[in-house]
């Protein structure tokens, strides 16, 4: 017996790598004409590394390292592993940290010792100019900055490097091709390391700087745009994210897609599509053939 057409197409989708939840999402996918990407796990591999370590205070670089990876420790984010491994692999032995907390987007903190110790994005707080200096520079050269503070005191900046992903610049050109418009870069990281993978992957519209709610915003803004294809009509946005800090924009996105392999639990449940194998070009085939697929049922 032949299957329904719909079910057929999704169980190609799923040999192109999409997990699609209901047939619904492949209606939506027909739609589609304007895909946004989150950066950190999504356009890069999300698994940086430490690339350069400054101390600002009497602390030795290890002593930096030491109490950044303790408190990362309890963090699920690619930062926090990049920042555990670094310690790891210079033989820091990492001590025990109580009261995790954790703020999508921002940072972590949690306390060593009965002191407060915090690892965070730069711009939580005021920072002496050395400080500043220092981290300006690492944002001019395309790395992600996070800064560790003690008793709410800067003592350290650490400059993380990732890779973009092989397959994510042929990725966004033919989604660019398929949906005919230019593909949007959300993320919460600084303008520069945006601008840096934006490059990497031919992306022109970089939103950066985003907290999770402000992803999800800029989702209802792009929504709010006319479509050039669709003759007027709001855009059908799908957007494509691993991180906690995506649930949002998913969730406001038209279609919420998340990477199977480094997705959160969070992401994958909230998603409405999943890209079992992290593959950015299975996107444009499965918008290509939920086109055709709707062709073959009217
Ligand atoms: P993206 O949108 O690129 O996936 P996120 O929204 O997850 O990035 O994070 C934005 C920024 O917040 C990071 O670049 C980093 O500066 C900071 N941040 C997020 N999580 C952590 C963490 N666990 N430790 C330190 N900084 C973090
Ligand atoms: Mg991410």
């Amino acid at each position: 017996a032949t299957m329904p057409p719909l079910l057929a197409a999704m169980a190609t989708a799923g040999r192109h790598g999409i997990l699609i939840k209901s047939a619904v999402v492949l209606e939506q996918l027909r739609l589609t004409d304007l895909v946004a990407f989150d950066k950190t796990g999504t356009l890069t591999e999300g698994t940086p590394r430490v690339d350069r370590v400054d101390t600002v205070t009497e602390l030795s670089q290890d002593e930096v390292l030491r109490i950044a990876a303790a408190v990362e420790t309890g963090s699920e984010h690619p930062i926090g592993a990049a920042i555990v491994d670094h310690a790891r692999i210079r033989g820091i032995s990492v001590p025990v940290a109580s009261g995790f907390e954790s703020t999508p987007g921002a940072g972590v903190s949690a306390y060593i010792d009965g002191r407060a110790i915090a690892v965070t994005k730069p711009g939580v707080s005021e920072l002496n100019s050395t400080t500043q200096q220092i981290a300006d520079e690492y944002e001019a050269a395309g790395m992600t900055v996070v800064l560790v503070w003690v008793e709410h005191r800067p003592v350290g900046v650490i400059g993380l490097v990732d890779t973009v992903r092989p397959g994510a610049r042929s990725a966004v050109a033919d989604i660019e091709r398929i949906t005919g418009n230019p593909t949007v870069l959300l993320t919460g990281d600084n303008r520069s390391a945006a601008q840096d993978a934006a490059k990497r992957t031919g992306i022109v519209d970089v939103r950066a700087g985003l907290l999770p709610d402000g992803k999800a915003n800029a989702v209802n803004e792009l929504q709010a745009l006319g479509s050039l294809r669709w003759e007027g009509q709001p855009h059908r946005v799908l957007v494509v994210g691993d991180g906690v800090n995506d649930a949002p924009a998913l969730a406001a996105a038209d279609i919420g897609v998340a990477m199977g392999r480094t997705g959160s639990d969070l992401t994958l449940d909230t998603a409405d599509a999943v890209l079992v194998r992290d593959d950015l070009g299975a996107l444009a085939s499965v918008i290509d053939l939920s086109r055709r697929a709707h062709r073959i049922v009217v």
